[in-house]
C-alpha cells in the first residue's frame, strides 16, 4: 500500500488498516517473529501536505502473544504507540543518508522518491519499536524456581518460602552483597 503524495487532498488524506499474523511473519526479523506471535495489528494515519513535504502522522495496536520472560508462560498483550515522520522528497543526483535526517523526540525524518510514500516499511517499523526488551505475564510474576523449574506462581515447591523472602535477614544479606559489590 502506498500514498501518491501529489494526490494528497488539501484537507489531508485519513488511512485505516489491518494486518495479520502471517504479514508480520514474512516482514519481521526471525527473532522477533519467534518472540511474538500477532493476531492483529490496527494502523490508523493521516498524511498532509505542503508543498512537497508530507508529514503522516498516527498510531499504531498490535494484539499479540508471547512467553513471559520470568515464567516462560505464554500470555496475550497488546501494545500501542503514536509516531509522527516528517517526510521530504529524495533529491535528484544524490541520495541522501536516512540515519543523519533523524530528528531528535519522537519525531522521525523520511525520504520518498517518485511520488510515492510506501506505508509497509513504515508500519513494519512502527510494529517492532512497540515490542518491549523483556515482556512480564504480571508485574507480580514470581517466575520459575531456580532449584527445580516450578512455576511459582502456579504453587510454592517449598524450595524458597515466603519467610525466607520477606525475612529482615534476608533483605540485610542482599544489601550488604550490594554494597560490596559496588
Ligand atoms: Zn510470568
Ligand atoms: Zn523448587
Amino acid at each position: 500500500m502506498s500514498i501518491i503524495v501529489s494526490e494528497i487532498p488539501p484537507e489531508g488524506l485519513s488511512i485505516d488498516c489491518t494486518r495479520d499474523g502471517s504479514w508480520f511473519e514474512s516482514r519481521a526479523p526471525q527473532e522477533t517473529a519467534r518472540r511474538y506471535r500477532v493476531d492483529e495489528i490496527l494502523f490508523h494515519c493521516r498524511a498532509d501536505r505542503s508543498g512537497r513535504r508530507v508529514s503522516i502522522r498516527g498510531s499504531v495496536e498490535i494484539h499479540c502473544s508471547t512467553a513471559c520472560t520470568r515464567c516462560l508462560e505464554l500470555f496475550s498483550l497488546s501494545l500501542r504507540g503514536d509516531f509522527f515522520y516528517a517526510m521530504t522528497p529524495v533529491q535528484a543526483g544524490y541520495e541522501q543518508d536516512s540515519d543523519t535526517e533523524l530528528a531528535e523526540g519522537d519525531l522521525e525524518a523520511g525520504i520518498y522518491r517518485d511520488d510515492l510514500i510506501e506505508l509497509e516499511p513504515i508500519i513494519l517499523e512502527q510494529v517492532l519499536l512497540q515490542f518491549p526488551i523483556s515482556a512480564v505475564c504480571s508485574e507480580n510474576c514470581k517466575g520459575l524456581c531456580p532449584v527445580c523449574g516450578q512455576n511459582l506462581n502456579k504453587g510454592d515447591c517449598g524450595h524458597s518460602t515466603e519467610e525466607t523472602k520477606n525475612s529482615p535477614f534476608t533483605v540485610l544479606k542482599n544489601f550488604k552483597i550490594a554494597k560490596k559489590g559496588s
